[in-house]
């Protein structure tokens, strides 16, 4: 097994010490196989099984095969890159437009002791020499670069000479004219991938599902003969509600709210800037913790909330959508929506940054005839290119409009929320019960209903029918939590959040929510029972495992 900081020098002893490796001086490393893959998810992610897809695309690119990764937000996606490269010899490349978060993916698979590494803007030209040079030297089994390093002649001779078992696009319908995110840099992979002097397999990851996005995913990114695995979209652990609350019973609605969750972590969207403003003012003068994010603050201002909310200093952020693309902090337990996004596809994605760790998490959605003329003003106001044709102008806004019937149509169901989203979506809705059991429109749950319910932590707060839905798709165990669960799961909780600030690490980053929870239920006291829960991993055990088992005990 490798270790994120073991000198060059001694890797390489170790590795010669193996009779698999030595081939005329260089390393090489029997062809991993999906045992091997197994085995690492284990150690380095504490992991005992493969969550469904990942284990089709990780065999596939195994097997020298192309892949396409379709799967919804919190599905697992970075393993079916992260696994390979723990266990592929050679330096596996990651392309992504998210330059903000590499530096915390790179920390991420420290403690999950895979090396990672990454080349962009932020690095000054020295830095990344040196870092080629380390990647060269095999310091590294991954590195995270932006798609417009691609181009530069530097990088390729550099990619040229490295190593790389297989190339992998995060984010891949950036790539596509379709899709919101379109990055033009990303036509650029096909080419590199292409001038590589063995050319390895591609595997492109996304969570838009729609099949003209798809399609021109595997055509674009030059894609040959891929394995597609399209996961479903259903996130079982989400319990979904939408409550039709004038602008002003809302305010007090979402204060009540965030206090009696106090202990968790969540995100309110709002719909303007002046509104996160107002709002965040009314909860800090409340005296809850509250992190605020839009464009209109500064870069200090925007990373200090960002960090704040990580670290969890501050349980709650109130921001615009443009908070959140790439945060894939894991233990959000709420999101609340102010006021209508303008499609489902935008209200899912806000929606689904809620547990990401599958532990069951909440998602509101608070509306008002009145959000509904501000949608309508909004596409209205549409500004287009001077040189568009009238025509196109035309077919532009009843796109839009027409995304926005669908959005308000969510709002207002009164069938089954669950089933609307996954239909919009276009999953096939056989096998799917008529009522999902958990979601407002199923349990008849109103805004009035839920502020008089008691609450006490996450398993308190969320009604039965999502608890027995996430129990039905093997989240949680199915016996209630008792109150002293609930008061060892805080202490584990405070634990985490010192051993994360001590290492300078986001608290989900040392262990996610799901993890503390199994570690309340399943009560280890030996090193060899830790390492029975899932998300410990080896290296984590010798890092925090004594730590963990003296609060245990
Ligand atoms: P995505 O990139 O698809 O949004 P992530 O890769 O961030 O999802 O994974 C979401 C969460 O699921 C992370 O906390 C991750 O550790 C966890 N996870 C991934 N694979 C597994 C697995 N096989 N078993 C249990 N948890 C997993
Ligand atoms: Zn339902």
């Amino acid at each position: 097994m490798r270790h994120g900081d073991v000198p060059f020098v001694s890797l390489y002893a170790d590795a010669r010490a193996d009779p698999r490796f030595l081939l005329e001086g260089k390393l090489a490393v029997a062809q991993p196989t999906i045992a091997d893959a197994r085995a690492a998810l284990r150690d380095h992610f504490g992991y005992q099984s493969f969550r469904p897809g990942q284990d089709t695309v990780i065999g596939a690119v195994l097997a020298g095969r192309d892949a396409v990764a379709v799967m919804p937000t919190g599905a697992g996606k970075s393993v079916c890159y992260q696994v390979p490269a723990a266990i592929m010899d050679g330096l596996v490349l990651v392309v992504s437009p998210l330059i903000s978060l590499m530096g915390d993916q790179v920390r991420g698979l420290k403690e999950a002791g895979i090396r990672g590494s990454y080349l962009n803007s932020t690095l000054t030209p020295l830095q990344q020499e040196v870092v080629m040079a380390r990647a060269l030297a095999n310091w590294y089994d991954v590195m995270y670069v932006a798609p417009e390093r691609l181009r530069e002649p530097r990088f390729r001779s550099f990619a040229a000479q490295v190593g790389i078992p297989l190339v992998a696009v995060d984010e891949a319908h950036c790539v596509s004219q379709w899709g919101q995110d379109f990055r033009p840099a990303y036509r650029d992979i096909r080419g590199f991938v292409d001038s590589l002097p063995q050319r390895p397999p591609v595997v492109a990851l996304t969570a838009t599902a729609t099949a003209k996005v798809r399609q021109d995913v595997v055509a674009l990114l030059g894609l040959r003969d891929p394995v597609v695995q399209v996961n479903g979209f259903d996130r079982p652990n989400l319990s979904l509600a939408s409550f039709e609350l004038t602008p002003k019973r809302r305010q007090a609605w979402v204060a009540n709210y965030v206090r009696a969750h106090a202990d968790q972590s969540g995100i309110v969207y709002c719909t303007t800037r002046k509104k996160v403003d107002e709002l965040a003012e009314a909860l800090r003068e409340q005296g809850i913790l509250t992190a605020a994010y839009h464009a209109g603050h500064t870069a200090e201002e925007r990373a200090e909330a960002q960090r704040a909310f990580i670290a969890d200093d501050a349980p709650v952020m109130v921001a615009t959508n443009a908070f959140g693309m790439g945060i894939d902090k894991s233990n959000v337990r709420y999101v609340i929506n102010w006021g209508l996004p303008l499609s489902l596809e935008e209200y899912y994605q806000e929606a689904g940054r809620a547990g990401r760790d599958g532990e069951p998490a909440e998602c509101y959605l608070l509306w008002s005839k009145g959000d509904i003329r501000t949608c309508h003003y909004l596409i209205d106001s549409t500004e287009f290119a001077p040189e568009l044709t009238q025509e196109a102008c035309q077919t532009v806004l009843a796109n839009r409009e027409r995304l926005l019937g669908e959005m308000i149509g969510y709002a207002m169901s009164t069938s089954c929320l669950r089933r609307r989203i996954l239909r919009y979506f276009g999953q096939d809705l056989s096998g799917v019960p008529q009522e999902c059991g958990s979601c407002s429109a199923c349990t008849g749950q109103t805004a009035d209903k839920y502020l008089q319910a008691p609450s006490r932590g996450t398993f308190g707060a969320i009604g039965t029918g999502s608890r027995a839905q996430a129990v039905g798709a093997g989240y949680v165990d199915d016996l209630p939590p008792t109150d002293e669960d609930e008061a060892l799961f805080q202490r584990l909780r405070a634990l985490r959040k010192r051993l994360a600030d001590e290492a300078g690490v986001p608290p989900y980053i040392v262990f996610n929510d799901a993890t503390l929870r199994a570690m309340v239920r399943m009560r280890p006291q030996t090193e060899e029972e830790l390492l029975q829960v899932p998300g410990v991993g080896t290296r984590k055990l010798e890092r925090y495992g004594s730590a963990f088992l003296a609060e245990l005990k």
